[in-house]
């Protein structure tokens, strides 16, 4: 059901080979993705409607949700969904609101400051998955940090669910409708990006994209970068567990087979120094797959290239796999959890002890989900208040100020052969500066 592999001994000085990894490629999504967009980009809302049509198989009249839809979907919404909802969104709320920025003033010299002001973007576009699973959660972890930020405009866009009527799903509604967001679309994958970024008949364009999608939607975001910001590729997801002998193969296998749920292409990897651990987890994972719901889906994700068990000698090489893997999710279960924690450098988040596992994450730890998968958690981070503001440098000096500078900017201006901006100096000093 799963593989192993053997990593005990001298590990490799580049470990990107050895590592179990989807043969996922953006780029080549990129081209598929390329006419869907431009598509979007010349005939707007009608080419976002044929492409619904196409891919999800629902005709739409339009694009836009209504509000009665929104609301309705609220008022028939499970009681018990709506308490989780909401102490879902409480939770979301404490962590990131702690994360605000607050402005910065430096004095540099008497009479001259630089200002770090943080500004939110505009307008955001909120992607909220919805093919193989659908992730009312997701609406919680895009739309709580947007709003934290302080965005005074937010759209949601989600795919249209043909056994609802062409509406997303009820739960992606209502969720919208419990956090005070009314304006949501029934459209999915690299449409939905394309027509956050070009804007339509009946959206308008946004500033910025974020939220996790397949890998439609990460090439779209990548394809779009630049006329758009998103925040990081979260793309199908992954989970990587450092474990060892202290470790309980039955909450480590249940845990792997967690986000294995989500993706026939998700990833499931554990990296033990323990072979009774590994031996006991490959015992432990039919067992437990076979009593669980979506048996083929997390059987396929369990047996394919990019899921695994890796054999290390020692929790030392332990870290170093789980650091060149960067995984979006890292759980360690290990007696020094947190000390092992504390030294990891790569990974969209970590998960400490047994009583930390993904699902908490997933729905209800205050952290959000919306991670860099693919290995981009070591040049990328989550979605968070940050992702959403600007940091703007205002620069204030006075005539005495920029008097004690002007010597050293006209000496670098020529240095760069550009006398131009020495003259800016001078001109304001009656041309006084040497
Ligand atoms: P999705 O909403 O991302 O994609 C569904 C859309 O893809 C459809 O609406 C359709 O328009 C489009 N599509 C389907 N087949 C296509 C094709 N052949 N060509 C072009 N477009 C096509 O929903 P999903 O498929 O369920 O994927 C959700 C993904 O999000 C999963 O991989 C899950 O792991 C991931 N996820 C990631 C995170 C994270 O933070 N990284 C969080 C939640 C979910």
């Amino acid at each position: 059901m799963i593989s192993r592999t053997d990593l005990r001994g001298p590990l490799p000085e580049d470990l990107r080979d050895v590592l179990p990894r989807a043969d996922l490629d953006v780029e080549a999504a990129l081209e598929k993705v390329r006419p869907i967009c431009d598509d979007v980009h010349h005939r707007g809302a009608a080419a976002v409607r044929e492409l619904t049509a196409r891919f999800d198989g629902v005709e739409l009249e339009s694009t836009r949700v209504s509000a009665e839809a929104i609301s309705g979907a609220l008022q028939g919404l499970d009681p018990k969904v709506r308490a989780a909802l909401e102490e879902s969104i409480r939770r979301a709320r404490l962590v990131h609101r702690d994360q605000r920025r607050t402005d910065v003033t430096t004095q540099v010299v008497p009479g001259g400051t630089v200002t770090e002001r943080w500004v939110p973007v505009d307008r955001v576009g909120l992607y909220v998955p919805g093919g193989r699973a659908v992730y009312p959660s997701s609406v919680v972890m895009n739309v709580v940090p947007a709003q934290e930020a302080g965005v005074a405009s937010l759209a949601v866009s989600s795919p249209a669910q043909r056994e609802f009527g062409g509406l997303p799903h009820p739960a992606i509604l209502a969720a919208c409708a419990l956090l005070g967001v009314d304006e949501v679309y029934a459209v999915g994958g690299a449409q939905a990006v394309a027509m956050f970024a070009y804007g339509t008949e009946e959206c308008p364009p946004v500033t910025m994209v974020t939220g996790p999608g397949n890998i439609w939607v990460a090439a779209a975001k990548r394809l779009l970068k630049g006329r758009i910001g998103i925040d990081s590729e979260a793309g199908p997801t992954e989970i990587a567990i450092l474990a060892d002998s202290t470790a309980n193969p039955v909450h480590v296998a249940a845990d792997l087979i967690s986000q294995a749920e989500h993706d026939t292409i998700a990833a499931a990897v554990l990296v033990t120094d323990s072979m009774e651990l590994a031996e006991a987890v490959e015992r432990e994972l039919p067992r437990q797959v076979a009593a669980t719901k979506h048996t083929e889906r997390i059987t396929e994700a369990l047996s394919g290239r990019q899921s695994g068990i890796l054999l290390v000698d020692d929790m030392e090489a332990g870290l170093r796999v789980v650091d060149a893997y960067a995984a979006e999710h890292l759980e360690i279960h290990a007696a020094e959890a947190s000390a092992l924690a504390a030294r990891v450098r790569n990974a969209g988040a970590i998960f400490v002890g047994a009583y930390a596992p993904v699902s908490l994450g997933d729905y209800m730890a205050g952290s959000n989900h919306v991670l860099p998968t693919g290995g981009c958690a070591c040049h990328s981070s989550g979605l968070s208040v940050q992702t959403f503001l600007r940091g703007v440098h205002v620069v204030d000096y006075s005539r005495e100020a920029l008097a004690g500078a002007a010597a050293h900017v006209c000496v670098l201006a020529d240095t760069e052969d550009l006398p131009a901006h020495g003259a800016a100096i001078r001109a304001r000093f009656a041309w006084e500066v040497p």
